[in-house]
């Protein structure tokens, strides 16, 4: 069964720091081209990990649809 949350990076925001990927307990977050972070939605458990650890602030937890 799927988690009913998920995080999202703001790429925008990502300082590329890498603390979510090392933080998260899934693996779902890798480090794209070294410049923001990307969350793999259907890997993540919600658990707010990555977005507690952030400096930045990039990371939101979002609530699944449906
Ligand atoms: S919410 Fe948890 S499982 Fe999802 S990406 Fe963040 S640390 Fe990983
Ligand atoms: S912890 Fe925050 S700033 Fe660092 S890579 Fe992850 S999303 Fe980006």
């Amino acid at each position: 069964m799927k988690s009913k949350r998920y995080a999202r990076a703001d790429k925008d925001v990502c300082a590329a720091c890498g603390a979510c990927m090392d933080e998260c307990p899934r693996g779902a977050i890798e480090i794209l081209q070294g410049c923001y972070a990307s969350v793999n939605e259907a890997m993540c458990l919600g658990c707010g990990k990555c977005a507690a650890i952030c400096p930045a602030g990039a990371i939101e937890i979002m609530d699944r649809e449906g």
